[in-house]
C-alpha cells in the first residue's frame, strides 16, 4: 500500500528522498516555509501554519532539516505512525555540548572541549586547552558558520564579541563550546542506516574536503582507511543503539596520527553520501526511506569508486559538463547565490583524476 512520508524540511535532501520514495511506490509531502523549495517539484509543500493539514495528509514522518524545532518532531512522535529518527536524536545533534557528552559517555573519542558562557570562561578554556582553539556556537551553526579560531590570547575579546556577546541575552546566555584545535590529517565520514528491526548497514568511509567551511568534494571510498573502518563502525553502532535510531545517521570524523576523533553527527541523509545515488547498490536516500517505512534495508556495496563535487554559488556550463564521460549532474532547482549549494556532480569512470580536473575547471 502506498504510504505518504511527511518530511520536515523541503530542500534538496527532501527532493532526493522523494525521488527514492516515488521509485519504491511511496510519496512524500513536506513542511517548509521557504517559497518554491527544491522538494516542491516532487510533493506538496505545507507552510508551518498548516501543520495539522500536513499531519492529516501523512502516514509517517521523517526529517531532512537538522534545525527542525524539536517540539515539532516530538509532537509528530505521537501522530500517525510516529517519526523516525526519534526526536531525541535531533535534540542531541542540535547541540554540540550534548553531542560531545554523548560521545564521551559511549567512549567515542572527541577533541578536548569546554562549555563557555563568559569571556572569563573563554580565557580559562584557552589556558586549559591551549592555543589555537576553535570557538563554536553550541547550537545553530552549519557549514562552518558560527565558528572562530583563536590563535593568540588577544583574540579572546574579538571571538567573544563575534560569537558570545552578539547572541547573548541577559536571562539566556547563548552557550558556546571551545574545542582544542585538531591538526588532523584528513576528514572522513561514515554513513550508517538502522532499520526498525535494529539491523544496521554501513556505507564505506568516505573522505571529505571542505572549502571555506563548506563541503567541496567527497571521495568514495576514502583511500587507505582499512585500519580505521572497524573502529568507525563500532562507534556509530554504539550511537545508533543508544539513541534507538531509525534511518540514516552520519558521523563526521577527523583522522589523526592516533586514530579517529568524532566531530559531530547529522541525524539525516548527508551531503557526503550523495555519491551513493549512482555509486552504491542502494543510495542513502533509498535506504533512509526503506528504514523509516520498515522495509528491508538495501545493499550498501559500491558499484564503482566515485567522486562527488558540490556545485556552489554558480552553475557550470551544463552543455560542456555533459560532454564529459562518466559525469552525473544533479540540479537542485535553486537560484545562484554565493556560498549556496545548488547542485552536485558525481564522477564515475576509469580516469577519475583527469575527469575531476576537467570538472573542477568548469566549476571555477
Ligand atoms: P563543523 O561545523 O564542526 O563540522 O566544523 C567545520 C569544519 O571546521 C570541519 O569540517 C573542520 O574542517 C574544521 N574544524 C571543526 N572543528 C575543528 C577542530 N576542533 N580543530 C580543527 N578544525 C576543526
Amino acid at each position: 500500500m502506498t504510504q505518504t512520508l511527511g518530511i520536515l524540511g523541503g530542500g534538496q535532501l527532501g527532493m532526493m528522498l522523494a525521488q527514492s520514495a516515488l521509485q519504491l511506490g511511496h510519496q512524500c509531502v513536506f513542511l517548509e516555509d521557504t517559497p518554491n523549495p527544491p522538494a516542491s517539484l516532487y510533493g506538496k509543500v505545507y507552510h508551518s501554519s498548516q501543520l495539522e493539514q500536513f499531519i492529516a495528509d501523512s502516514d509517517i514522518f521523517s526529517l531532512e532539516f537538522e534545525n527542525t524545532p524539536v517540539a515539532i518532531a516530538s509532537h509528530l512522535a505521537n501522530q500517525k505512525a510516529g517519526i523516525y529518527p526519534p526526536p531525541n536524536a535531533l535534540h542531541i545533534a542540535q547541540d554540540r555540548l550534548k553531542e560531545k557528552a554523548l560521545f564521551n559517555e559511549l567512549d567515542v573519542p572527541t577533541v578536548p572541549y569546554r562549555a563557555v558562557n563568559s569571556p572569563d570562561e573563554l580565557a580559562l578554556a584557552c589556558d586549559e586547552l591551549g592555543l589555537p582553539l576553535v570557538l563554536k556556537t553550541s547550537r545553530g551553526g552549519y557549514d562552518g558558520k558560527g565558528q572562530f579560531v583563536l590563535r593568540t590570547a588577544d583574540d579572546i575579546s574579538t571571538a567573544w564579541d563575534e560569537l558570545g556577546r552578539a547572541t547573548t541575552h541577559e536571562e539566556m546566555p547563548a552557550p558556546l563550546i571551545a574545542e582544542g584545535f585538531i591538526d588532523f590529517e584528513r576528514e572522513v565520514s561514515l554513513i550508517a542506516v538502522r532499520g526498525r528491526d535494529g539491523e544496521i548497514v554501513y556505507y564505506p568511509l568516505v573522505e571529505n574536503t571542505h572549502h571555506q567551511g563548506i563541503l567541496a568534494k567527497t571521495v568514495a571510498p576514502a583511500p587507505n582507511v582499512a585500519h580505521l573502518t572497524q573502529d568507525a563502525q563500532h562507534n556509530i553502532k554504539k550511537i545508533l543503539e543508544k539513541l534507538d535510531y531509525v534511518g540514516v545517521l552520519t558521523l563526521e570524523l577527523f583522522v589523526t596520527e592516533t586514530g579517529l576523533i568524532a566531530n559531530e553527527i547529522a541525524p539525516r541523509v548527508h551531503n557526503s553520501g550523495h555519491w551513493s545515488i549512482e555509486g552504491a547498490n542502494t543510495s542513502q536516500f533509498e535506504n533512509h526511506v526503506r528504514a523509516v517505512l520498515g522495509l528491508p534495508l538495501g545493499d550498501t556495496g559500491i558499484i564503482k569508486p566515485s567522486v562527488m563535487l558540490n556545485v556552489i554559488g554558480k552553475y557550470p556550463n551544463i552543455n560542456e559538463l555533459l560532454t564529459i564521460k562518466g559525469v552525473h549532474f544533479h540540479h537542485y532547482h535553486k537560484d545562484e547565490r554565493a556560498g549556496r549549494k545548488i547542485g552536485h556532480i558525481t564522477v564515475m569512470n576509469d580516469e577519475l583524476d583527469k575527469t575531476i580536473e576537467q570538472v573542477e575547471s568548469l566549476l571555477r
